[in-house]
C-alpha cells in the first residue's frame, strides 16, 4: 500500500485554506513601496495597529532615517504591554540526526558530522546540568529523523523533562494534531515552528529532499498545534533566504491569521538571520545589515504591540544588548546548539552562535539595566491533570 504523504492528511475542517490564499495572492501582487516622509511618520506615531501597507511602509528603505522615531515608539511599546520583565529560556539538543536536505543546515542529512542522540539516563543528566544554571523554560530540539527520534522517543523525552522544568516547548518536525494533543497532555505547552521562507520557489530549492520539503504540511502546523491546546506558539523565517520585504510581509500575513485565530495562545516570533554552519560556506543571498535588521525589528514590535519577541544568540552580544530595550521580551542564555554540549559535549553544532552569555551573566547585565529577568512565571502543571 502506497504511504500518504503528509499533505494528504490535511484536515480541512480546521486548516488554513484562507491563509493560503491570501499568502499566494501576496506572492502575486507584491512589489516595493516607496513611501513619503509624512507617510512614515504617520505610520510611526499612529495607533492604527498592523495592516500589509503599515507593514510596507516601516520596512522600506525611505523609512531607515526614522530609525530614532521608530525606536522611541517601539520601546514604549514594549514598556506598555511587557513591562521591565525579559523572559529567559535555554534551547537542549537532545538530537541531531536528520533525513532532511535544508541547505541553510549543518544537521542535513547529507552533511558528515558527529551525530548523537541523548538515552534516557543522558537526558536527564543534561536536563539537570541544564537546570542547575537557573533555567527552567527549557526549548527542546531534534533533527527529523522519525524512524530513530520517534515520536515515542519525543513524547517520552517531553515526559522526562517535565519533571525537571517548568515549561517546556520544543522546535521538531511538524506534527499531527493527535500528535500535539498527546505532547500537551504529558506536559509541553510551548511550540516554536518556523516556516524558514513563505516563497515556495525557494523553499522547494532550500528543501531538496525529505519531509520537510512538503510545505503545505509545515505551514498549517501551527493551526494542529493551536487547535491540540498548545499554550504559545512561535512562528518565524530564516531572514537572508529571499528579499526580506517579501518574506516579512507573507510571515506577517500568517502572525495576523493565527492572532486572529487563536486569541487565546501566547503568540511570538523571531527574526533569525542565516548563520555560518559546519562544513559549508553558506551563502546568504539577501544579507541583512545590523541597521535594517534594527528597522525590521522594530517595525514588528510597533505594529504587533502585544506579540512577543524572542532574539537568539545568533545575534552578538551588542545587538542583543542594543535591541532587548526597544522591543524584544525573551532571550536565550547558556546556549549550545549540540546534542550533549551540557554534560559532555559529543556532537557538531547546528550553528556557530554569537553571544555565549551564561544566565547569570544575562541577568547580571538585565538587572544592572533596569530589567527583571524572568526564569520562571510559569508551570505547565498549573493547567492539566497530571496523574
Ligand atoms: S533545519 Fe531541521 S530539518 Fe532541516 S536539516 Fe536542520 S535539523 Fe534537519
Amino acid at each position: 500500500m502506497a504511504t500518504k504523504k503528509p499533505t494528504e492528511l490535511r484536515n480541512d475542517a480546521y486548516l488554513s485554506d484562507t491563509l493560503i490564499e491570501r499568502l499566494d495572492l501576496w506572492y502575486k501582487e507584491f512589489s516595493p513601496v516607496t513611501p513619503t516622509e509624512n507617510k512614515i511618520l504617520s505610520v510611526i506615531r499612529g495607533d492604527q495597529g498592523y495592516s500589509v501597507d503599515s507593514l510596507a511602509v516601516l520596512l522600506s528603505p525611505e523609512a531607515a532615517p526614522f530609525l530614532e522615531e521608530m525606536a522611541v515608539v517601539a520601546k514604549s511599546k514594549r514598556e506598555k504591554f511587557f513591562g521591565n520583565a525579559i523572559k529567559i529560556f535555554a534551547p537542549m539538543y537532545i538530537s541531531n540526526f536528520c533525513s532532511n536536505g535544508c541547505l541553510y543546515c549543518a544537521f542535513k542529512a547529507d552533511n558528515r558530522i558527529v551525530r548523537k542522540q541523548l538515552n534516557r539516563e543522558e537526558l536527564l543528566a543534561e536536563s539537570q546540568s541544564l537546570a542547575s544554571t537557573g533555567i527552567r523554560q527549557v526549548l527542546v530540539l531534534t533533527g527529523e529523523a522519525k524512524r530513530l527520534t520517534t515520536f515515542e522517543y519525543l513524547r517520552d523525552s517531553i515526559k522526562e523533562m517535565d519533571t525537571v522544568f517548568s515549561s517546556v516547548a520544543m522546535e521538531v518536525w511538524p506534527l499531527k494534531k493527535e500528535q500535539y494533543e498527546e505532547l500537551v497532555e504529558v506536559g509541553l505547552d510551548g511550540l516554536t515552528l518556523y516556516q524558514e521562507t513563505y516563497n515556495r520557489e525557494i523553499y522547494a530549492v532550500q528543501h531538496p529532499y525529505g519531509d520537510k520539503s512538503d510545505y503545505l504540511w509545515r505551514i498549517e502546523g501551527p493551526d494542529r498545534a493551536c487547535a491540540a491546546g498548545i499554550r504559545s506558539m512561535q512562528i518565524g523565517a530564516l531572514i537572508g533566504l529571499d528579499d526580506y520585504r517579501c518574506e516579512l510581509g507573507a510571515m506577517a500575513i500568517h502572525l495576523d491569521y493565527l492572532c486572529k485565530k487563536y486569541p487565546d495562545v501566547e503568540m511570538s516570533i523571531s527574526l533569525p538571520r542565516l548563520r555560518p554552519i559546519v562544513n559549508s560556506d553558506l551563502q546568504v543571498d539577501h544579507p541583512i545589515s545590523d541597521r535594517l535588521y534594527a528597522q525590521i525589528l522594530l517595525a514588528f514590535r510597533i505594529l504587533f504591540p502585544h506579540v512577543g519577541i524572542t532574539l537568539s544568540t545568533r545575534e552578538d552580544e551588542r545587538m542583543r544588548n542594543g535591541l532587548i530595550p526597544l522591543g524584544v521580551t525573551k532571550v536565550s542564555a547558556s546556549v549550545s546548539t549540540a546534542v550533549g554540549e551540557h554534560t559532555d559535549k559529543a556532537s557538531d553544532e547546528q550553528f556557530d552562535i554569537a553571544d555565549e552569555r551564561s544566565v547569570d551573566e544575562m541577568c547580571s547585565w538585565l538587572e544592572a539595566n533596569g530589567f527583571q529577568p524572568v526564569l520562571h512565571d510559569w508551570h505547565s502543571k498549573l493547567t492539566r491533570s497530571v496523574g
